[in-house]
């Protein structure tokens, strides 16, 4: 974390003396909530749900984010590594999840492989979800591609200027189809459809935005182009108006159905046969976690 380097931005903040990068995350990790969930895709869902860790602090900083108590603003409990090593043996040996289901974990990544080290020496494992909004470098990748057995990866904007304006995140397209190749390269298709089964592979989620569904289009174009019909995407209808999107158009709308057949009736043409596509009814969907979520340990549904 000296001179950190974690993300595409290469803040080269040295988070190890105090300093802070455009994420503001700080040494120890900080938690907003920890806990079986169930509303991820089913293959990593199993009866007793994904166990997921939410990360505070975000590299990203996007106007509609629903998690924003805690990606913007920080919201959280700093934790320290054996504490973080304890909350992963309870999601993986009490609550028996399916996974370790890691979201926005890219600030944190060398204090989650110190805390999951003792739990690998005590035969304790289950698989790593690296849950992204897709804005990796591929040095970081591979660098702890340990703590990735699969990728639940977003495909957000296929324009850079649309990235910056809704998410102030710079040259988002590039970062993402490179993280996108080498997954697909180093981790391949998702190994199994059961629910809760899955053990290694690539999901990439495709959220349609107002206004935008014409990127998430050229996504899957792109993705068909390379050759990556094999993999599972997630199209996801339920974007909701929140936060600062409310004063920002196009994102101060829901997603019209015509813009989400656009993107469904693409998932189709280009040949995606493995995956979900989310009922336009989802859209609007009010449980939004960032909204109803307490802090701390507990399910969620
Ligand atoms: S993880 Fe945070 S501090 Fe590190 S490069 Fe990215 S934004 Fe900067």
């Amino acid at each position: 974390m000296a001179l950190c380097e974690l993300c595409p931005r290469r803040c080269h903040a040295d988070r190890e003396d105090g300093g802070l990068g455009f994420c503001r995350a700080g040494s120890l990790p900080r938690l907003f909530r920890w806990g079986p969930h169930f509303g991820e895709e089913p293959p990593l869902v199993g009866p007793n749900g994904s166990g997921c860790v939410f990360f505070s602090r975000c590299t990203m900083k996007c106007l509609y984010c629903q998690n924003s108590p805690w990606s913007w603003k920080g919201e959280g409990e700093d934790v320290s590594v054996p504490r973080l090593t304890e909350i992963l043996r309870e999601l993986a040996v009490k609550d028996k999840c399916s996974n370790w289901n890691l979201v926005s974990p890219t600030p944190y990544l060398p204090v989650i492989r110190a805390a999951a080290a003792p739990l690998f020496a005590e035969g304790i494992k289950i698989p790593f979800v690296w849950n992204s909004s897709g804005y990796e470098t591929v040095d970081t990748l591979r660098e702890y591609r340990d703590l990735c057995d699969i990728a639940l990866i977003d495909m957000r904007y296929a324009d850079d200027a649309t990235a910056l304006a809704a998410s102030a995140a710079p040259k988002y397209v590039e970062a993402n189809r490179d993280a996108i190749r080498f997954l697909h390269e180093t981790l391949g298709p998702l190994d199994s459809d059961e629910p809760g089964k899955a053990t290694r592979g690539v999901i990439v989620r495709i959220l349609v935005l107002p206004g935008h569904a014409d990127e998430a289009a050229e996504n899957l174009a792109w993705l068909a182009s390379e050759g990556f019909t094999d993999l599972h995407v997630s199209v996801m209808s339920q974007y909701t108006p929140v936060y600062k999107a409310l004063e920002t158009p196009p994102f101060d709308r829901p997603v019209t159905a015509e813009e989400y057949d656009l993107v469904a009736e693409a998932a189709s043409d280009f040949g995606f046969e493995r995956g979900w596509v989310q009922g336009f009814e989802a859209s609007g969907v009010s449980n939004l976690l960032g909204e109803t979520m307490p802090p701390g340990h507990g399910s969620v549904g």
